[in-house]
């Protein structure tokens, strides 16, 4: 790093946002000998306990540990065979083993940030937390920089060859971008999640269709687990007691059928999170080039947004790297369109899990969902379909 003056610094890469893309993609670009700079507008102990995603996917699992992050998630990761599908009187257990030959891992979005933490601060990596008024300039030009306020009320300047814009559906990389064309779907239903200190009830995720709504059953470690239900969107968290959440769980997850049972314990944490697709092309104009959620979201039913974000990373490091190191820009011009192929089929697999799963109050729809339910727990095509998608296809 070259301090060209007290507030100009000078990288290769200038990263805005510290979750899982920007945080990878710093890992990931160091590996290959490419310098970065990561901006973060919250503060490093909020990025370090966020809680979010869960599950990853066989490709996911299989990066991570290539580039050196496989350690633990190895130790404390739980390795799924697959999932069960459920809805009245009937649970059935997909076996993506079986079915694919791939599997998926629980380990938490909060795991594989720590893990990235860890190895940046091993690795001396330059971090601002904590930042203010990022803005974005000259990025159709090849000195483009990013300038900031640190978190001492300082103005920064970030010159670099290129800027990643990893900064999440809120930032402001997105609008950075002239024109372009969006996708948006807003569901009419939200999920309200809890954490719960008690070991889950169940080996693998329950996805259940239920009259009442869609539940899910997921986990956390041997002792957390994490649950789901379907809810109006607003729902304000404090309005549903522990007893009320844990009760129309026992009732959407089917406790006392064929012996299972449900174990209550201690609520931990309450959120509702909204349902949207979203999608943004191209992730790329001129220097600046968009992963993760900056440039698409998807309703979490299929467990695809930690997973897309990593997707996108595993194409933009190499192209970054190719474009700083050997000024060669084929990789980095062919991304957006690349990693577009991609972001399409999750967003219409999580699309179809979600209306497939979720209660619509369409009387119709509620013939469709259980008859497509049927189809896929009953048909090895259609559950080979669903396993394929939801473990995920091998990265480009
Ligand atoms: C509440 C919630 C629950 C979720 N649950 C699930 C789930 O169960 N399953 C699933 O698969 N996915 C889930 N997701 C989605 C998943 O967490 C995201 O897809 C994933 O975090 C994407 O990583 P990212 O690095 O692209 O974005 P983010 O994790 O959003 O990181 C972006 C970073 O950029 C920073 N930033 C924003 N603006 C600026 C700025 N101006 N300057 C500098 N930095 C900035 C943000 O603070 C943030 O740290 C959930 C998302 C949310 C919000």
């Amino acid at each position: 790093m070259n301090a060209m003056s007290t507030d100009t610094l000078r990288t290769e890469v200038a990263i805005i946002g510290a979750g899982p893309a920007g945080l990878l993609l710093s890992h990931l670009l160091a590996a290959q000998g490419v310098e970065s700079v990561v901006l973060e507008t919250r503060t490093r102990d909020y990025v370090a306990a966020r809680i979010r995603a869960g599950i990853l996917e066989q490709s996911s699992v299989d990066l991570l540990t290539e580039a050196g992050l496989g350690e633990r998630l190895a130790r404390e990761g739980d390795q799924h065979r697959g999932i069960y599908l459920q809805f009245p009187h009937e649970r059935h257990h997909l076996d993506f083993v079986d079915l694919i030959g791939r599997s998926v891992w629980v380990y938490g979005q909060t795991e594989v940030t720590a893990d990235l933490v860890a190895a940046r601060d091993a690795d001396d990596q330059q971090f601002f937390y904590s930042i203010s008024d990022t803005a974005l300039h000259d990025v159709d030009t090849d000195r483009p920089y990013v300038t900031f306020t640190d978190a001492e009320g300082a103005p920064r300047r970030v010159e670099a060859v290129a800027v990643a814009g990893c900064d999440g559906s809120f930032g402001p990389s997105r609008g950075a971008i002239p024109g372009g064309s969006t996708w948006e779907k807003t569901y009419p239903y939200a999920w309200f999640g809890i954490l719960a200190d008690v070991a889950p009830s169940t080996d693998e995720l329950i996805y259940a269709w239920h009259p009442n709504g869609f539940a899910l059953h997921s986990m956390r470690s041997e002792s957390v687990s994490r649950l789901y239900l379907q809810v109006e969107p607003g729902t304000d968290p404090a309005s549903w007691s522990d007893d009320q959440i844990w009760d129309e769980l026992a009732t959407r997850l089917g406790h006392g059928q064929d012996g299972w049972t449900l174990t209550p314990g201690p609520v931990t944490d309450k959120s509702v999170l909204p349902m949207r697709s979203y999608v943004h092309a191209p992730m790329q104009h001129g220097r600046l080039f968009l992963a993760g959620d900056a440039a698409h979201i998807v309703p979490p039913t299929g467990a695809k947004g930690l997973n897309l974000a990593i997707a996108d990373v595993a194409l933009l490091a190499p192209a970054l790297t190719d474009l700083v190191r050997k000024k060669d820009a084929r990789l980095a011009d062919a991304y957006s369109q690349t990693a577009l192929r991609r972001v399409w089929r999750c967003t219409h697999f999580s699309w179809w899990m979600t209306t497939m799963l979720h209660r619509s109050g369409d009387p119709f729809d509620e013939q469709l969902q259980l008859s497509q339910l049927r189809w896929v727990t009953s048909s090895e095509a259609g559950a080979t379909g669903l396993a394929e998608n939801y473990a995920g296809m091998p990265f480009a």
